[in-house]
């Protein structure tokens, strides 16, 4: 029985983690966290999650001293650090859940090719997606495209039983545990630490989420669509850092027959799908996965982006909801698709610019997720929305904020104004807005563009582009 590396990455947790179970196994465990710079300091750097982040890995490594162990840390370029590690533990295997982004993969490539030198074994789980979407191919064995036909094959697709969590674990003593990076050298602001916090980093927070998602579930269909009422279960930072895991979560939803229960197991699918497409289609990172939206001119308005990211477009719902992002690091999801058709339609902005807004910003900032989505919402990616169609966000929040709770709570300058108006306050008269205590220009902005002058511009310039 030799020495084995638990190399945690984003599976931050003790409960069903393969690569951890697999580890323990071993006669001597150590668990590593190696910093790399390019992920915590990089294009996609944030504050926000790495103060979510810090605060997991101190609880890690708490649930790990109790059972025994403890986290060790490393910083730098992985190759160098988890082949020095092993060298220097004899460890002979390191168990890694596996990840699918273009970084991930090629960083584990890398990694796996340095182990060799040393007939170190890099094993890979599945601990990240919820099933094994490596073994998930279309009938010709290529990769799915299309979510509903990756949705029937992954329901059907066969699935791990939920790891043992280790209660007694033996590590080599003498090794170098590193330090946890200080919260100076990950850039950790005291707001950032506020918002991570009030989130419930680390797994025993993730947990009781989770549990709580699994009691409610047969709820979720109803409720999931009104950010008003904010009743989603609010995991995707839990299963960003893996503090929860998608599989566990699924056994609990299987159990019930509730339409809610299967509605937040397709949400679950979803997270895999687009893990899936980033898997196969790493290019998608930098580029429209369509290929007939490449070079597509998008306006170059930095007033407009700003106004954008400040919630001061003028349109309630957007404001709302890029409001909420500043000060929850979070944002409900329908309220995500709506500004980001905004962004990308009524503004003709780039993508790519409101993708890195999101990722500076969401606690649950996850390249595969989030590009997935954006390139949805501005029609140019695998499976999108179609180009034509263009959220209408008065129409939106009539729908889904139909008494205005969310956009109260999140713009409380039109507190006042009756919900006739909430929507659209340019349409109300002078005296309505000076009732309600609003001078539009001043107090609230004027829209930024015409709703439906913008719609029509949009349109037609895909429609210009796609040929
Ligand atoms: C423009 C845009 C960007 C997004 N960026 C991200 C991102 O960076 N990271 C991220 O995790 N999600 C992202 N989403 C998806 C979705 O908005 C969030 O997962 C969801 O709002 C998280 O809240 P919740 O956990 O309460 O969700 P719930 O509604 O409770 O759903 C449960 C879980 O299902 C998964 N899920 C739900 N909706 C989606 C979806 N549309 N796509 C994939 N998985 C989904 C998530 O893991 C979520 O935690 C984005 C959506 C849009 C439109």
């Amino acid at each position: 029985m030799g020495t084995a590396i638990v190399w945690f990455r984003r599976d931050l947790r003790m409960s069903d983690n393969p690569a951890l179970a697999a580890a323990a196994e071993a006669g001597g465990i150590v668990p590593v966290f190696c910093f790399e710079g390019g992920l915590y300091g990089g294009r996609h750097g944030s504050a926000n999650r790495n103060a979510y982040l810090r605060a997991s890995l101190r609880e890690l490594d708490a649930s790990l001293r109790d059972a025994g162990s403890k986290l060790h840390y490393r910083s730098g370029d992985p190759a160098v650090q988890i082949r020095r590690l092993a060298a220097e533990c004899g460890a002979d295997v390191v168990h890694v859940n596996r990840d699918h982004t273009a970084h991930a993969r090629s960083r584990d490539r890398r990694v796996q090719e340095a182990l060799d030198g040393d007939d170190v074994e890099l094993a890979g789980h599945t601990g990240i997606s919820c099933a094994e979407i490596a073994k998930i191919e279309t009938g010709s064995g290529g990769p799915y495209r299309v979510f509903t036909p990756f949705s029937k094959a992954w329901m059907a697709a066969d699935r791990r039983d939920v790891a043992t969590k280790p209660r007694k674990l033996r590590t080599p003593t003498g090794i170098e545990v590193g330090k946890l990076l200080s919260e100076e050298r990950l850039g950790i602001t005291a707001e950032a630490k506020r918002i991570a916090g009030a989130a419930g980093p680390g797994e025993v927070a993730g947990r009781k989420l989770m549990r709580e998602a699994a009691e409610n579930a047969a709820r979720y269909a109803k409720v999931r669509d009104l950010p008003g009422l904010d009743e989603t279960t609010r995991l995707s930072p839990p299963l960003h850092f893996g503090t929860v895991s998608a599989r566990e979560l699924e056994t609990l939803l299987a159990e019930q027959r509730s339409e809610g229960a299967k509605a937040l197991r397709r949400q679950i699918c979803w997270r895999d799908f687009w893990l899936n497409v980033i898997r196969h289609f790493p290019a998608n990172r930098t580029k429209e996965y369509d290929e007939r939206f490449r070079g597509m001119r998008w306006h170059d308005d930095r007033a407009s982006l700003n106004a954008w990211k400040r919630g001061e477009t003028g349109v309630p719902y957007v404001d709302a909801g890029m409001r909420q992002l500043l000060a929850e690091g979070w944002m409900h999801n329908r309220v995500r698709m709506a500004v980001a058709s905004y962004l990308t339609k009524n503004l003709l902005i780039d993508w790519r610019e409101g993708e890195a807004h999101f990722m500076e910003h969401l606690l649950d900032g996850d390249e595969s997720q989030n590009n997935g989505n954006w390139q949805w919402a501005a029609s140019v990616g695998a499976d999108p929305q179609p180009y034509f169609r263009v959220f209408n966000p008065v129409r939106q929040q009539r729908r889904f904020d139909a008494d205005g709770t969310y956009v109260r709570r999140w713009v409380p300058e039109l507190e006042r104004l009756p919900d006739k108006y909430l929507a659209e306050p340019w349409e109300a008269s002078e005296e309505v807005l000076e009732g309600a205590g609003v001078r539009l220009g001043s107090d609230y902005p004027r829209p930024l563009v015409d709703l439906e002058d913008s719609r029509e511009e949009a349109i037609a310039r895909y429609g210009d582009q796609r040929g």
